[in-house]
């Protein structure tokens, strides 16, 4: 293949991310893909030519003016550091507004030091997930190009996410595409109140995902799937809040929750700027944790040991996987449905990722996720089940010795604890046919730290009874 010359002139462009094609793209096009080679689109910068700070303290004296909105977005304080649209394109709801809290509650379940456990909670999103960083980005990129209609396969957070946008901006129509009884109620709920048009597919995740690629090509309508370019621009800046929450110093540990692979793809794309910016003088080390039941990054990464070297990515290596998965009929299956995917869409940026932060995979068990879980829950902040696999992965590589007890480790938390009640009551309840029907069917045995409600009669004495003996 020859390489391809850059003809593109403008300061952000997007770039085929094999590096043996290289071929470019305006940043005007919608693209899901290179037309020369198949691969992945990144948004690139000709960072020479922009004004980028010489030092990562001038985003945080950006709160100094959060009346301006570009400032109050934890996306956009950072529009240096993603520049693709001019200010004015910029479509914000104020997202971004998250902490990175010490746990030492978390941390001592984990097994690091005191003091050496953070959660990035990204449940404060006006949506309730981390996807808000991803589509102001794709929102902001499809206003600039006029879009009036715009879709996503999702297993709940994506939908909810692109929904709110459309809701709230009333620029564009959200069509959501979902597969039948796979979503959350709390997801579900948030599409159908902010007034997307629900497309309900017979089918699972990774079907969703197939329609909507063809049915959006067709119709023409655009796409805000992790397969956009655009979204990981904006997901990169949760990486930024967390150097920001450290006083700009960089954690030995990042570990995320791995299902389409954008975040996790997004992350690396922000350390390797950041260190080609000269803005940071190391990367962290990045952990990525599968579902035991969609383990597919887990499988290709560790068991068969795929790799990015150098951007020569075996593709065939994981057409042969899903060969595989399709003969046997194996279905992506876990309790965490924000990671219940087998064929994620970003596995060729997720390989530079891990190239880049020197990345490990693991996978969990849904025990483990709901044993993580509560003890989340517990600390104070809460999560849905997706999110905890973090935390079961922490505490998976500290077992291992991976990660030693006085490194300083920053757990990703995706979405917020009300996303998924159905897990958390079924994990707490008391009524062992609930815990069998929700939970039981995944193999789940025991509810370690479950909180459970004490029944009592209506009586004053006996409520009284109950909580001197309950405290
Ligand atoms: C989307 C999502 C994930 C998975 O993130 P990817 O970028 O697809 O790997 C994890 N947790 C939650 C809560 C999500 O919504
Ligand atoms: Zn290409």
């Amino acid at each position: 293949m020859a390489t391809a010359v850059r003809t593109n002139t403008d300061l952000a462009f997007q770039r085929c991310l094999t590096p043996d094609c290289g071929a470019t793209y305006d940043v005007g096009e919608v693209r899901t893909g290179c037309s020369e080679c198949g691969g992945l689109l990144d948004v690139a910068y000709d960072w020479d030519r922009l004004p980028v700070p010489d030092s990562l303290q001038v985003f945080e004296q950006k709160w100094a003016r959060r009346n301006d909105p570009l400032c109050r977005s934890g996306v956009w304080r950072f529009h240096e550091l993603l520049p693709f649209a001019p200010p004015e394109k910029v479509v914000t709801i104020g997202e971004g507004q998250t902490m990175l809290c010490p746990s030492d509650g978390v941390g001592k379940f984990v097994g690091v030091n005191s003091g050496g456990l953070f959660l990035e909670y990204e449940g404060l999103n006006p949506s309730g997930s981390f996807k808000d960083n991803g589509m102001t980005a794709a929102f902001t990129h499809a206003h600039t190009i006029s879009a009036k209609r715009a879709a996503c396969a999702s297993t709940g957070n994506t939908s909810a996410s692109l929904a709110l946008y459309c809701g709230i901006s009333k620029l564009m129509q959200a069509v959501i595409f979902i597969g039948s009884g796979k979503i959350s109620y709390g997801k579900l709920s948030q599409a159908l109140d902010y007034g997307a048009l629900t497309i309900q597919i017979a089918g699972d995740f990774d079907d969703a995902m197939q329609r909507v690629r063809e049915i959006s090509e067709k119709l023409g309508i655009y796409l805000v799937n992790s397969v956009n370019p655009f979204r990981l621009e904006g997901q990169k800046t949760i990486m930024y809040r967390v150097l920001e929450g450290l006083s700009w110093q960089v954690p030995d540990w990042i570990v995320v929750p791995g299902g389409n692979l954008g975040n996790s793809s997004a992350f690396g794309k922000a350390f390797l700027e950041l260190r080609e910016l000269g803005l940071i003088d190391r990367v962290p080390r990045l952990a990525i944790v599968n579902a035991v039941g969609a383990n597919t990054l887990h499988e290709l990464v560790e068991v068969r040991g795929q790799r990015w070297n150098g951007g020569r990515v075996d593709h065939q290596a994981a057409g042969e996987y899903y060969q595989e998965l399709d003969k046997g009929e194996r279905r992506a299956s876990t309790i965490a449905s924000a990671i219940e995917i087998n064929r994620p869409v970003n596995y060729q940026k997720c390989l530079r990722a891990l190239d880049v932060c020197q990345g490990v995979v693991r996978e969990v068990t849904d025990q483990q996720i709901l044993d993580a879980k509560a003890q989340v829950g517990a600390s104070g902040l809460g999560c849905e089940p997706a999110s905890a696999a973090s935390v079961a992965g922490a505490r998976l590589l500290r077992r291992e010795g991976v990660i030693a007890p006085s490194d300083r480790v920053v757990c990703v938390l995706t979405g917020h604890q009300l996303k998924d009640p159905t897990a958390t009551v079924a994990y707490h309840t008391t009524d062992q046919q609930e815990f069998n029907r929700v939970l039981g069917s995944r193999g789940v045995k025991r509810a370690e730290f479950a909180n459970r409600a004490v029944a009592v009669p209506n009586d004053l004495d006996e409520i009284i009874r109950a909580i001197q003996l309950n405290s």
